[in-house]
Parts: C-alpha cells; sequence; structure tokens
C-alpha cells in the first residue's frame, strides 16, 4: 500500500544549500557523547561530514536559581497540561477548553490502550520516560518491550491522514519510513496503515513503525494547536517531509530541520541515538521523543515565518565546523534565538514537562551540553554572560543551543508569570505573542532588538495584557 519515492542525492543537497545548511538538534558541545554535528556539506552532494571536537574550556561558576519556582513535575497522560494545569479540577476544565480550541475531543487515554476499542492509536506520552514517569534501568531501547508504557490512547485525526489508505500524509507533513540510502539514490515510502489501525505495540521494533505513527499525531497536533491556540502555523500546507528514522550513522544521535527557499517546502531527519548508550547496536529512534521533532518543527515554523532568513549578521564560525554556528557576543544572534525558539514550541505543548530528550539520554533533565542540561524548569536564573564565555563547560563561546536557552527561557518564565498572575488567560496571550514574533525576526536580530520587537507585539496583543511580564522578563536578563 505504500508509494515510494526516490530522491538524487542532488535534490537533497539542493534543499540543504538553500537554507543555512541544516538546522541541527546539537552541536558539538556534549561530553556524553552524543555530540556530532550531523549536517550535510553544502558544497558535496549529500556527503555528511562529523568533525572532530575541540577541546573542552573550564566550567564558569553557576549562580543559585532565583526564578519563578518550577512546576509540578507530574504531568498528567491527557492534553490537559497544554494549559498548565495544576489540580485534578483544573486539569479537568484545562483539558475541556483545550478540546475545545483544538477540536480533538474524540482524544482518551486507557490503563491499557490496546484493550480500549475507543482509541486507533497508542502513543507514549511524549516520550517513554515521560510515559513511564520514571527512568529505565539502562536506556530503553528498541530491542526491548516497551508496549505497556503505550498509555497514551488516541483517535488520529482522520482529516490528518489518507482515509482511503492509511497513509500518514496531508499538506502539511508527510510521513516517510523503510528509507534506504546510497551512494546514489535516497529511498522512502509513505508510512501506511492499511486497515487504519494504527496501534503498534513497541516490542522488538525493527520496522520502526511506531516511530512514524508518533511523530505523526505529534505534529499534526502541535500544527493544530498553535493555529487554534494562537492564530498561527506558519507551514501549514507547505509538504514537509518527515523521514521518521534514517538508518545512517552521521543521523545517528540528533535531528535535523532543513527548508528550501526554491520549493518552499522543507525536511525534518530524524536519525536514532546510540552512541555510548546501545554499543550491541541497539538504538532508541529520536522520533520516539515528541519534544525533539517539535523543536524541528519549530525552525520550520520560523522558516516559513520569517522568509526563510538567510542573512545572519551576528553570527560567526566556531568550532571546527567552520559554519556560523555561534553568536559574536552574549547578547545572542538569529540562530541562538532560533534554538531558544523551537525549544519553547516543545514546552508550549507540554509546559510541566520541560525537559529535552530525557528518554534519549535517560536522564530527567534531558540532554547534557557542556555542564548544562536542557531542562527549562531549571534554567530560569542563567545569564547570557554566564553562558556565553566558555558557556558552562562547551566547546567554543556563544555555541547557538546553548546560548538559545536564554530566548527560550525568557518566553518560558514570562509564560510562567502569566500563569501565575492572570491564569490560562495570560498564558495564551504569550503564546500569541510568541507566535507573532516569529514573523517579525530578522536576520538582524539580537536577543534586545528580539525582546524590543516582541515587547511592542504585546503592547498591542489583546490590550497589552502580558506587556509588563514580558518586558520585565527581557530585563531580568538584561534587555
Ligand atoms: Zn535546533
Amino acid at each position: 500500500m505504500s508509494s515510494v519515492h526516490r530522491y538524487k542525492l542532488g535534490q537533497i543537497s539542493k534543499v540543504t544549500l538553500a537554507f543555512f545548511s541544516m538546522t541541527i538538534l546539537f552541536q558539538n558541545c556534549s561530553n556524553q557523547g552524543f555530540d556530532s554535528v550531523n549536517t550535510i556539506n553544502p558544497t558535496i552532494a549529500g556527503t555528511v561530514v562529523t568533525p572532530t571536537n575541540p577541546t573542552t574550556p573550564p566550567v564558569p561558576p553557576v549562580t543559585p536559581p532565583t526564578s519563578n519556582p518550577p512546576p509540578t513535575q507530574n504531568p498528567p497522560a491527557t492534553d490537559g497540561n497544554l494549559l498548565g494545569c495544576t489540580t485534578a479540577a483544573d486539569c479537568k476544565k484545562k483539558e475541556q477548553d483545550a478540546q475545545l480550541i483544538l477540536g480533538q475531543t474524540n482524544q482518551t487515554t486507557a490503563t491499557n490502550c490496546f484493550a480500549d476499542k475507543s482509541s486507533n492509536a497508542c502513543l507514549f506520552f511524549k516520550n517513554p520516560v515521560a510515559s513511564k514517569g520514571s527512568l529505565f534501568p539502562t536506556v530503553a531501547n528498541n530491542s526491548m518491550d516497551l508496549s505497556s508504557y503505550q498509555n497514551f490512547a488516541v483517535n488520529l485525526d482522520p482529516a490528518s491522514y489518507e482515509v482511503a489508505t492509511g497513509c500518514l500524509k496531508n499538506s502539511t507533513y508527510r510521513i516517510r519510513t523503510d528509507i534506504t540510502w546510497t551512494a546514489t539514490t535516497v529511498t522512502v515510502n509513505d508510512a501506511c496503515f492499511p486497515g487504519l489501525d494504527f496501534k503498534v505495540p513497541y516490542r522488538n521494533d525493527t520496522t520502526f513503525r511506531l516511530a512514524a505513527v508518533m511523530a505523526h499525531h505529534y505534529l499534526n497536533f502541535q500544527k493544530t494547536f498553535m493555529l487554534n491556540w494562537t492564530g498561527h502555523w506558519y507551514s501549514s500546507g507547505k509538504n514537509i517531509e518527515v523521514l521518521s528514522y534514517i538508518a545512517k550513522p552521521s543521523y545517528d544521535n540528533n535531528a535535523a530541520f532543513s527548508g528550501d527557499t526554491a520549493t518552499g517546502s522543507g525536511l525534518i531527519f530524524m536519525g536514532g541515538f546510540k552512541t555510548n548508550i546501545n554499543p550491541v547496536g541497539a538504538l532508541q529512534e529520536t522520533a520516539l521523543s515528541a519534544e525533539v521533532y517539535l523543536h524541528e518543527a519549530g525552525h520550520g515554523n520560523v522558516f516559513f515565518a520569517a522568509n526563510a532568513i538567510e542573512d545572519h549578521t551576528k553570527n560567526i564560525a566556531c568550532g571546527s565546523s567552520g559554519k556560523s554556528l555561534c553568536c559574536d557576543t552574549y547578547k545572542g544572534c538569529f540562530r541562538a534565538i532560533n534554538e531558544g525558539l523551537a525549544d519553547y514550541h516543545a514546552l508550549i505543548m507540554f509546559p510541566k514537562n520541560t525537559a529535552i530528550g530525557e528518554s534519549l539520554v535517560n536522564n530527567v533533565d534531558g540532554f547534557l551540553e557542556g555542564t548544562l542540561r536542557r531542562n527549562y524548569s531549571k534554567l530560569g536564573a542563567l545569564l547570557p554572560q554566564e553562558v556565553y564565555s566558555s558557556p558552562a563547560g562547551t566547546v567554543v563561546d556563544g555555541e547557538i543551543h546553548i546560548l538559545g536557552r536564554i530566548w527560550g527561557s525568557i518566553w518560558y518564565e514570562a509564560r510562567l508569570a502569566a500563569n501565575s498572575q492572570i491564569g490560562a488567560r495570560g498564558v495564551r496571550s504569550i503564546d500569541k505573542v510568541f507566535s507573532a514574533h516569529l514573523a517579525a525576526l530578522t536576520g538582524d536580530d539580537d536577543f534586545l532588538s528580539a525582546c524590543q520587537k516582541s515587547i511592542a507585539l504585546a503592547n498591542s496583543t489583546d490590550g497589552g495584557l502580558v506587556a509588563a511580564i514580558l518586558t520585565a522578563e527581557c530585563a531580568r536578563r538584561g534587555f
């Protein structure tokens, strides 16, 4: 039932060349092993390069937190936590509100999803660790049986897939699987589920089918939610190819978005996490972690919102990659803003579960870059000066993924403040301003100018409801 499409590598390369190579999940800034720069070399068609790691500089002292207290880390396995709910009654009400906003009143949860006749897909809530509610004894991988943790029971939105074939594609996302890559040709297949049975138990999963269903549901859910919640989803209708698992070593331990200015479309690539984790070759597909591709989709959202920004005047080359993957000062640059806003895209969906990558590395605080893990509940006190120069142990000054935490944290902390001071209305107003600011960014922006633009937008949104909150949060970081 699946259709096969072949790409000449030159076409992939063309996509890559059209934008600033690829927007990747990591730079070479980790001491935990997932540190390769998996980006297509723009000068060689389809070739993937992996630079060596520069020396790690000394670690600066870390300032104690002075930020808003972190939210309670007990996300209900429902949509309720999309709105930052705290109590059962609060969650019920906000879930009803969210379902109204989303138009997804068909979502359910089940203790045994596979026996639940009211759902047609059994997912991990966010990722295997979040769904389980605790770490695994060792990093989970596809040689294990994790099906008992697939407790997020959903009905995939029939508008999101091709009903006649069960293929997971629509005008915004096309999920691909069974991907093989030779020296000259990439072969991909649509992910299709005849009979519309999307329930795939993750049990010795060597065909990566659950990865496809996970990617499909969360990406489309994000698109629908953001469009209804904030009024914008800029990549709607852009026919983005989603390669849900690439069995190619160069894509191990990473994920990427690549925009194509020539076709007005884009690609999301996902590999599997292996290095230092599963030495015998087993893996955990990146696509099992929703927050990772919600981040990548965030890059896509700003790519289409801001007309594919290509000039990055405050970016500089750094490390061994020779690419513009650092900012010239602690005040930031577009690419750091891009990394932070990409993380915030994931935080909007999982506001009480703020780690990025916790299942892939089996650590509740997510990815380790330098000495900083990527968990926004613990980054509220971060100042840009602290993380710019020898940023917390990373390998180069001003690396965009680490410095970018400042931008993600400004929005996350503003969201927490809006929730405590105003409630759900304030949270929504913050997200509306966030969504609007994507279209106002340019390649010349740094944190200060992006703050100024965002505050101006906040003044003109909902009667200036959250303008003071955003102003205060920017000021607290020095902008
Ligand atoms: Zn990124």
